[in-house]
């Protein structure tokens, strides 16, 4: 999924959990869960760093107005996100790095979905845990 799901989604629903390393290790958790769904991922370097931005954007708006947002979204958004560092890390130069994340290195299932119903996967699942957040 894209990094910016994965933000949103560890942030609105681990970062409840309050406590910052809960909601980090939560967040890595949501990213296994998500990564099962079928979605929609790029292959090309400017779309994941577009990506990335938005992300960083995200967490750096939830840290300038948090009343809006869990009490560890920040928490729970990196340990959501924190996993895709090693696909970013693969397009630096040198040697074939290897994937250790379980549903990078296909140790659990990492399903995909072609573009645009991949994308509105994606969509559904921000707007469902941004609900979950602000109705519940
Ligand atoms: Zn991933």
């Amino acid at each position: 999924m894209y990094c910016l799901t994965h933000t949103v989604a560890g942030g609105m629903t681990a970062g409840r959990l309050g406590h910052p390393v809960a909601a980090f290790f939560g967040g890595v958790i949501s990213h296994l869960i998500l990564d099962a769904v079928p979605h929609h991922d790029y292959k090309r370097i400017v779309l994941g760093v577009f990506d990335i931005l938005l992300a960083l954007g995200c967490l750096v708006f939830a840290l300038w107005r948090p009343g809006f947002f869990p009490p560890a979204f920040a928490w729970g958004g990196l340990g959501g996100a924190l996993p895709d560092l090693e696909l970013v890390l693969r397009y630096l130069p040198g040697k074939d790095r290897p994937r250790f994340f379980p549903s990078h290195s296909g140790l659990v299932p990492h399903n995909r979905l072609a573009w645009p119903a991949g994308f509105w996967v994606q969509v559904a699942v921000v707007l469902a845990v941004s609900g979950l957040w602000y109705f519940f």
